[in-house]
């Protein structure tokens, strides 16, 4: 079986820019929902469990052609939720640092650049989906739109930074408002966790 990390922070910690209701039943509702989804299509497929999640979404090919559907999207559901918890905290880390704060300067000229390209990606998301900040096989930085729970993964990308544009992760609290969602995700960014990530995935 898959599991999912346990919250590193309360479900109140990200206020006032997500609420903690919101926190609540997008992680112990729609998160473990994912999880549990992607559990039971594994098992009516037999499945031995023996690659990672990230590598099970590009062998697709291995697993019946009817299940296949439910498993890319609930592999990609509890992937991108993942790096979305990860990649969040309370604690203000909110400007790049270490190499990442070096590779968005090369090649985005600065922060606020990056974050206008970031915020312009996220208001272009028709329907349900999500930004990311993917690394790509040249090591390059890009800015993508997935939907649905489509993950970075299956376009050999890996995801560094990801931002959920599903209204269940911000109706609650934002209604329509979700520009101001979007802009207030940089309020609790963790840029510690997202060079963490990006300087182990440039050591692969
Ligand atoms: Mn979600």
């Amino acid at each position: 079986m898959y599991k999912i990390e346990p919250l590193k922070y309360a479900y109140d910690a990200l206020e006032p820019y997500i609420d903690e209701k919101t926190v609540e039943i997008h992680y112990s509702k729609h998160h473990f929902n994912y999880l549990n989804k992607l559990n039971e299509s594994l098992q009516k497929a037999n499945y031995d469990y023996r690659y990672s999640l990230e590598d099970l979404v590009n062998h697709i090919d291995e697993l019946p052609l009817d299940l296949r559907g439910a498993i890319l999207f609930n592999a990609g559901g509890v992937l991108n939720h993942n790096l979305y918890w990860e990649i969040m905290s309370p604690y203000k880390n909110s400007v790049p640092v270490g190499q990442l704060n070096g590779k968005i300067i090369e090649q985005y000229g600065s922060f606020e650049n990056f974050k206008t390209e970031f915020i312009n990606s996220a208001s272009k998301v028709t329907g349900s989906g999500w930004t990311f900040l993917v690394l790509d096989e040249f090591e390059n930085l890009n800015i993508i739109n997935t939907s649905n729970q489509e993950t970075p993964y299956i376009y050999n990308f890996i995801p560094l930074m990801g931002l959920d544009l599903w209204e269940h992760a911000y109706y609650l609290n934002y209604q329509n408002r979700r520009d101001e969602y979007i802009a207030n995700f940089f309020e609790v960014v963790d840029f510690v966790n997202v060079n963490n990530i990006y300087e182990k995935a440039i050591q692969k």
